[in-house]
């Protein structure tokens, strides 16, 4: 087999697992199903990897036990718990080659659709990603706040987010490549498959109940979750100091000069009111907006220290001809 025939060839599960040991017996044997109608039909490799995201129950003798019973699965345990996004991060890296995709360890995605995702792969869909129809087993509450969420980030970030979309979703290779370029410390996960970009198309499915145990994700970490994925993705409050600086600024100004103006024509009854006032709005202002230009800069330094690749690209057709004159 061709190393470019390998690197389309082979389809790795990945799965982020935090105290998942009651979901994964029953959990594994759904993907192993999936994974054998995928393997007899498009004729790929598969594989599984499951990160152990630092449990203290024992998920990993769990895994292990996977392991030894089946030699397509692969087992990476991290030193302590990372939190999902870097769990899911540590899993994608080490997808050497092919098609990745990621699945909840609780079985609130279906593995029954993983033939769903590949065909939309192999169609020549880069990104393939789940969206939730309904969420079952969850609180009006965490459906409510979930939902302004999604409509929040939409308005604020550039880069598009499709709503009620979690991290169910299968990478093309190249997708995959390009998302393990970007190296940014804080990360969001929902928005850097975003960024990446490429023929994306949804899948829309029924997010089913927890197979097990309870959501690792209480509101505080959802809230944290939430605000990471704003900073992350828009300099948006950054801006809002600015230009609200900019405004206490000038209405300070004005009416300073109109406290000054006042003074000289008429004259004030309070000695040294008019000066006092003039140099504390006049000093208010400038540092409102030395303040707004600070932020603006942090901004800049902010977008540059992520490092991101200034731009993928799709298609690159390089000129086939030669002109008249050249050999
Ligand atoms: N998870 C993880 N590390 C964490 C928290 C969660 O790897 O610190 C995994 C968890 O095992 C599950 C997935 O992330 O496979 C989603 O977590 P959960 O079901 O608790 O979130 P929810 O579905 O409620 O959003
Ligand atoms: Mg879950």
């Amino acid at each position: 087999m061709s190393p470019a025939a390998a690197l389309h060839d082979r389809l790795t599960v990945v799965a982020a697992a935090f105290n998942e040991a009651d979901s994964l017996p029953a959990l594994q044997p759904r993907i192993a199903a999936a994974l054998d109608a995928v393997a007899a039909e498009h004729g790929l490799e598969c594989r599984v990897l499951y990160v152990d995201d630092g449990s203290s129950d024992n998920t990993w003798q769990v895994l292990q036990q996977l392991a030894a019973a089946d030699t397509r699965i692969a087992v990476l345990r991290l030193s302590r718990n990372f939190g999902k996004e870097l769990a899911l991060t540590a899993g994608l890296d080490h997808v050497e080659c092919g098609a990745a995709l990621i699945i909840d360890a609780d079985g609130q995605d279906p593995p029954e659709l993983i033939p769903q995702f590949v065909e939309r792969w192999r169609q020549g869909f880069d990104d393939v990603y789940g969206t939730r129809l309904e969420r079952e087993g969850e609180g009006w509450l965490k459906r409510g706040t979930a939902h302004a969420f999604y409509r929040v980030i939409g308005q604020l970030s550039k880069t598009p987010i499709p709503a009620d979309t979690g991290d169910f979703r299968l990478l093309s290779p190249r997708a995959l490549h390009a998302l393990q370029q970007l190296r940014e410390r804080h990360r969001f996960m929902k928005g850097l498959f975003g960024w990446v970009g490429f023929n994306r198309v949804a899948i829309a499915y029924h997010r089913q109940p927890r197979a097990a145990g309870t959501s690792k994700f209480n509101f505080w970490r959802l809230w944290n979750l939430a605000l990471e994925g704003i900073t992350s993705f828009s300099t948006a409050p950054l801006r809002l100091a600015t230009y609200l600086g900019l405004l206490t600024a000038l209405v300070a100004f004005a009416y300073g000069a109109w406290v000054i103006g006042k003074a000289l024509l008429w004259g004030d009854p309070v000695q040294g009111w008019p000066t006092m006032m003039a140099v504390i709005l006049f000093l208010g202002g400038v540092q409102l907006i030395a303040l707004g230009l600070i932020g603006e800069y942090l901004g800049r330094l902010y977008e540059e220290s992520k490092q991101r690749p200034l731009y993928l690209v799709d298609v690159w057709q390089p000129a086939t001809g030669v002109s008249s004159g050249q050999v």
